[in-house]
């Protein structure tokens, strides 16, 4: 087969930042295996705040690759031990986990591959998939199964190995390396979703990965599209106004349209799962920053705490300004440095002063406008800004702030140097935590209108006997009294 380029036309981003990519320090260094750690902790957390339940007992042993927590649906994404040892117990510092602790051996339960896969039907390769752990490495952590199973015929599937936040170089590595077990998984995602095209879009400055690509594409019927690098074309709504010059409407998605997005390192992570029938117990991560001796693109195991990882690779405190999980612009800001690797983080920063954004003191709003200019959702953020700090959630529910990608565009370019990222995701949490309220309320009120239904069919009910009852005494009586007056004529 013959690789084939896509052949839509590109629609550039109007919004596009020209941020400096900064990837020279870590593109061209090999992948190499992480350290592991003596105590790991196995996050619980699964999509949108839901949590997986605990299925091991304190003391017990496991190895590499066991179920250790599985979530309420049957498509969750289970929680394997990410080596071999001894439950230690479930913590909730810095968040909720399994604690694992190593026994050096590393000894890992036997894969159960689906090398047949085709010969599979599609809810067994799905509950493949679940059982593996599968979730969107790309950063929203949605269970891969049931993505896909909400979308079992689409027109494109677009694999985004875009990576256009500044500093990461994992999937660009990935690629790299490993290209040809990425087409595998690509080409399971493309039989589950019988896609009818299929595109891996990358940006321009990764030629090592696009050669790579090109290459591995001699096999396989899949398009390559090279994009122009801009900042955020990796994000899920840009990349396929990009391709297609779609826009995805607030509130939709893009299975909506007949598309489906995912992340490379998601499907590399397929591959491995169907045809090798291996957990995903670890994932590529761009562990990098001023403040590391040795940066690097490394294999890291899931649940590894950040201390144990920076220190692995020479931290020094004295240069560091802060520490991000993710990129400069995305990242969030890690304060406890237990906290665990995810699958969803493909970076970790110990990030110098000029690393940061927004770096400096902030200063108040100046109105200059100049963060709506390069809002690639065309958003507000300044009246977000200000409606944030006021806890305005009616308002932030008008100026959209679900709709906000949470790219950083905005901070980037804020002269104020105001972390509007920050103040965008403490509102989305209050938005989410009105909205939780807001449905316990209408469940307990639902519940109480259930309970006052059946008290009164029960009242009802209890009515119509009682009045049944007075009237068989009733008619007891009119016997009776017609009986005796029978009696009193006869006699
Ligand atoms: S860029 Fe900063 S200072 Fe300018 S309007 Fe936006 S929030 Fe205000
Ligand atoms: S408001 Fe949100 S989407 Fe818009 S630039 Fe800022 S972070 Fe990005």
């Amino acid at each position: 087969m013959s690789v084939s380029d896509w052949d839509s036309p590109l629609h550039p981003l109007a919004q596009a930042l020209d941020v400096p990519a900064g990837k020279a320090r870590t593109r061209h260094m090999a992948i190499e295996a992480s350290v592991i750690p003596e105590l790991l902790r196995l996050p619980l957390e699964l999509y949108a705040g839901r949590q997986a339940k605990p299925c091991v007992t304190v003391g017990q042993r496991v190895r590499r690759g066991e179920i250790v927590a599985r979530g309420p649906d049957a498509y969750d994404a289970a929680i394997h031990a990410a080596t071999s040892g001894r439950i230690r117990g479930v913590a909730d510092t810095p968040l909720p986990c399994i604690e694992l602790e190593a026994d050096g051996d590393d000894a890992t339960v036997d894969p159960e591959p689906l090398s047949d896969w085709r010969g599979h039907s599609r809810p067994e390769l799905l509950t493949q998939l679940a059982e593996s752990g599968l979730m969107g490495l790309g950063g929203a952590g949605f269970p891969s199964a049931a993505k896909l199973e909400a979308a079992a015929s689409i027109d494109l599937l677009i694999i985004n190995a875009a990576e256009c936040e500044p500093l990461l170089t994992a999937d660009e590595r990935l690629l790299t390396e490993r290209a040809s077990e990425v087409m595998d998984g690509i080409t399971i995602l493309a039989y589950l979703t019988s896609a009818r095209r299929v595109v891996i879009a990358i940006e321009d400055d990764k030629p090592e990965a696009i050669e790579a690509v090109r290459v591995a594409l001699r096999e396989h019927p899949f398009s390559l599209a090279v994009i122009p690098r801009g900042y955020p074309s990796g994000s899920e709504r840009q990349l396929v106004q990009i391709l297609t010059g779609r826009q995805i409407p607030s509130g939709r998605l893009p299975v909506d349209l007949g598309m489906l997005c995912h992340n490379v390192a998601s499907a590399w992570a397929m591959g491995r799962a169907v045809i090798h029938g291996e957990a995903l117990t670890e994932r590529i991560v761009t562990v990098t920053g001023a403040a590391l001796l040795r940066p690097g693109n490394l294999s890291v195991r899931i649940g590894t705490p950040v201390a144990d990882l920076l220190a692995a690779r020479g931290m020094n405190d004295t240069l560091l300004a802060g520490i991000r999980l993710g990129g400069p612009l995305t990242g969030r800001p890690v304060t406890d440095r237990r906290l665990p690797m995810g699958k969803t983080h493909g970076g970790l920063l110990a990030a110098g002063a000029e690393e940061l954004t927004p770096a400096g003191v902030e200063l108040p709003c100046i109105r200059c406008g100049a963060c709506a200019e390069v809002c690639p959702a065309s958003l507000l953020p300044q009246e977000l800004h200000r409606q944030t700090r006021a806890a305005d959630l009616d308002a932030l529910a008008e100026l959209n702030l679900v709709d906000c990608i949470e790219c950083g565009a905005c901070a980037w370019v804020c002269p104020s140097r105001i972390p509007l990222v920050n103040d965008y995701r403490l509102g989305k949490s209050a938005l989410a935590a009105e909205a939780a309220r807001q449905a316990a309320a209408e469940q307990a009120r639902t519940r109480h209108e259930r309970r006052q239904n059946r008290l009164e069919q029960e009242r009802r009910a209890s009515e119509a006997a009682r009045e049944a009852r007075l009237s068989r005494v009733d008619a007891a009586l009119a016997r009776a009294k017609a009986a005796k007056q029978n009696r009193e004529q006869e006699s």
